[in-house]
């Protein structure tokens, strides 16, 4: 009988740190599991070989200029699967910073006397290019997810991102408040997926996995007004990534 061919899975990047696919690279025995199941042809970080000739397309990083249009679209075009690989692909994460000011004072924020060299757009996530099969979430992604991502990719099976907020898994794990701590966190309308990981670490919630898509705006007034706290006062901690939720985070809070 005709032994079948494995799937060839590709990585590529755009406007990002790399520190995503740092974190497949991570996957240590899974990874030696996975690659029973696919070829894989391209990963930058793990092998100096690269073939053009792919089934399954990991994307990380923001789409951020011209030329990156034009990559996303090819690579769509040859992929049969394509997935958005961290926050940077997901939300346009850290890169979204950019976008709330005009091109043209980012780029002499960062670039000074020689912005008028540097070609950019704004910061988009992948979905706003070409379309995306599978989305995982995250700065950098947790490994579980991507796990469960992967799993269900290899059965030709949706995943469902979740759709409730961190404060959900905080909670299943027992934590102490961070509010109760006069911390200030982004769990309350972030979207889960990390299994509370920032939190169960002792640290608070930044918001990296982005916003539900129903957040309790209410329900987050009701805590800022029980802790005495002004909208203001929060998201100056928050400047990470809020900025890449931009307009939908006002919309729902302001
Ligand atoms: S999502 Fe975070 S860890 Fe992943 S590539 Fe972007 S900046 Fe790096
Ligand atoms: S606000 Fe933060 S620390 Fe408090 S329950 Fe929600 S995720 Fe946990
Ligand atoms: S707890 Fe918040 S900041 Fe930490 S990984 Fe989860 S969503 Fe991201």
């Amino acid at each position: 009988m005709k032994k079948q061919s494995k799937p060839k899975l590709a990585f590529f990047d755009f406007t990002d740190c790399e520190g995503c696919q740092l974190q497949f690279a991570n996957l240590g025995g899974v990874l030696l599991e996975l690659v029973e199941l696919v070829d894989i042809v391209n990963f930058r970080e793990i092998m100096s070989e690269a073939i053009e000739d792919y089934d399954i397309a990991f994307i990380e990083g923001s789409i951020t200029t011209d030329n990156d249009v034009l990559r996303i679209k090819k690579i769509r075009e040859k992929a049969k699967v394509l997935v958005a690989l961290g926050s940077c692909a997901a939300i346009a994460g850290v890169n979204g910073i950019k976008n709330r000011s005009s091109l043209d004072t980012a780029k002499t924020i960062v670039y000074g006397d020689k912005a008028e060299l540097i070609n950019t757009i704004k910061a988009m996530p992948v979905h706003e290019v070409v379309r995306v099969d599978y989305t995982i979430n995250g700065c950098p992604v947790y490994i579980p997810e991507v796990i469960s991502v992967v799993k269900c990719l290899l059965m030709g099976k949706p995943y469902i991102v979740p759709n409730y907020s961190v404060c959900t898994e905080c909670k299943m794990n027992e934590n102490v408040c961070r509010y109760e701590k006069d911390q200030e966190c982004m769990g309350t309308v972030t979207r889960a997926g990390c299994n509370s990981w920032c939190i169960n670490n002792g640290n608070r919630c930044y918001g990296c996995r982005g916003l539900v898509d129903n957040p309790a705006a209410n329900a987050q007034k009701d805590i800022l007004n029980k802790y005495g706290l002004k909208l203001e006062d929060v998201l100056k901690h928050f400047t990470l990534y809020n900025d890449s939720m931009g307009e939908k985070y006002d919309q729902e809070f302001k």
